[in-house]
């Protein structure tokens, strides 16, 4: 992994600050990979200033703003949902039992072309609201319905409601092109020329520009779909801004073939070919790879977002996660949308250790210390944020977890009880940049019942008018086609 060197040292002449946390287990996932018991963490303004056994952090106590006990509690870095969809929650439960191409096409596409702005910004308060409570503290939001700068620009500001950083990929669909047509896209969804998309992308940048606490990106939507062109201008508008930028990559086998069957080339060849693989390139799931193509995006550091929960559900195959890091990639952890699971990386981490276990046939493939490390560092390597782990330095982005639960009992090793016995319901406090967002495991922002209640009355709506009741009966018999 990556990680910024030359963090700035604890001055212990000048201990002041603002909130402490004391008594934990922290989980620090530092250079040393020291995980103290009966750790404090001192934290002023946005940033971590001191982080050790508690009896050498007591001069912090007096200027302490606020200090919380953590006895029986552990600190961990705030994690990153590095891919998901955060305007799809409405429709939480539905599509069950469909591989990719009909679930998108029964689904995704009919529910993303009707779904209004109102009922976007209402499911991303949902969305966000589950992160946060999930301990997620930065979300990369891939949003494609609707995508006008109105609405693109309101999700980001509902996202940052709700205490929650990172930034909107802004969905790109473009010229309607061969690749749409073999992947049965809607047509409605290629709403505006190639022109278009990159002017209302880059209105939207220029409104919340890089460094913003959530900011635009370019999100040219899957690589079948969007003309070549416009990937590559969607890349250098991304450069041009100091932004990342995000697609859709190799998700399903057969997207190999559509792509092979258009360019004659495969999908990260042709990335490799072109020069868009760098440290800005963001691609989700990424699976279907040639050893080749595997290098590529090693070599240009580029960042490949896990979603080991969807890549199960919709049986779209298992990463090759041990060569992408081998080959020096980036590894970040996705939810891919709550239509699919849910705001909830404790059950990503858990999932993503197990698969390559299975897929391997082989316990020594996968280690809990490695999922904890592609949920938090992988995640703030992706987004370019001095977070992912607890040290002094760093943003404060951090998780409290109350682990006083059978769950947990008996508390043998902290590392593994968090991956795989840890749930989102164990999250305590969620801090992003110095500010609790969560306390007690609810927003101290929002009115969860609220938000919840406005979601549910937009979700009504958007299933009549989208015509998807059909996937709400009780018992569904998928055909799978
Ligand atoms: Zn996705």
């Amino acid at each position: 992994m990556e990680r910024k060197a030359a963090l700035d040292k604890p001055d212990p002449t000048h201990q002041v600050c603002d909130l402490l946390l004391e008594g934990a287990t922290v989980i620090t996932l530092d250079e040393d990979h020291r995980v103290i018991e009966g750790g404090s963490v001192a934290i002023a303004g946005e940033r971590i200033v001191a982080v050790g056994p508690s009896a050498q952090l007591v001069g912090y106590r007096a200027s302490a703003t606020r200090k919380v006990d953590c006895s029986g509690k552990v600190v961990i870095p705030g994690l990153t949902d590095g891919h998901t969809h955060l305007f799809q929650t409405l429709g939480r439960g539905m599509g069950d039992g469909l591989s990719l191409v009909p679930w998108l096409r029964r689904f995704m596409f009919p529910y993303a072309k009707t779904i209004s702005g109102e009922m976007a910004v209402a499911a991303a308060r949902l969305g966000a609201l589950q992160a946060c409570l999930s301990g997620t503290t930065t979300v990369v939001d891939n949003h494609y319905g609707p995508a006008d700068t109105a609405t693109t620009l309101a999700v980001a500001d509902a996202i940052e409601g709700l205490g929650v950083r990172g930034a909107v990929a802004r969905g790109i669909f473009g010229d309607p092109n061969r690749g749409g047509e073999i992947m049965g896209v809607a047509p409605e969804l290629f709403q505006w020329t190639n022109d278009e998309e990159l002017a209302i992308t880059k209105a939207c940048i220029d409104e919340r520009p890089a460094g913003s606490r959530v900011e635009v990106w370019p999100g040219p939507e899957n690589i079948v779909y969007v003309t070549p062109d416009l990937i590559a201008a969607s890349a250098q508008l991304a450069a041009d801004a100091g932004v990342r930028w995000h697609m859709h990559c190799s998700e399903s086998a057969s997207e190999i073939d559509f792509f092979e069957s258009i360019h004659a080339i495969r999908p990260v060849a042709w990335l490799t070919r072109e020069g868009l693989l760098s440290s800005r390139t963001t691609l989700a799931h990424a699976i279907w790879l040639d050893d080749d193509e595997v290098q590529a995006i090693g070599e240009n550091r580029s960042t490949v977002v896990h979603n080991p929960i969807s890549n199960q559900y919709l049986a779209s195959g298992v990463i090759r996660l041990g060569a992408l890091q081998a080959a020096g990639a980036n590894v970040a952890l996705g939810t891919d949308g709550i239509a699919v699971t849910g705001q909830d990386l404790f059950e990503a981490m858990k999932a993503g250790t197990l698969l390559q276990r299975v897929h391997h046939l082989d316990p020594t493939a996968t280690t809990v210390e490695q999922f904890f490390e592609i949920a938090a560092v992988g995640g703030a390597v992706m987004t370019g944020l001095n977070g992912g782990t607890v040290e002094s330095g760093r943003l404060a982005d951090l998780v409290v977890l109350d682990v006083n639960d059978v769950r947990h009992s008996p508390w043998n090793r902290p590392v593994a009880s968090v991956v795989h016995c840890g749930r989102a319901s164990d999250v305590n406090m969620t801090i992003v940049g110095g500010d609790v967002i969560v306390e007690d495991g609810k927003s101290i922002l929002v009115d969860e019942q609220e938000v919840r209640a406005v979601a549910a009355e937009a979700t009504k709506r958007l299933i009549h008018e989208a015509d998807l009741s059909g996937l709400t009966r009780g018992w569904f018999f998928p055909t799978g086609s």
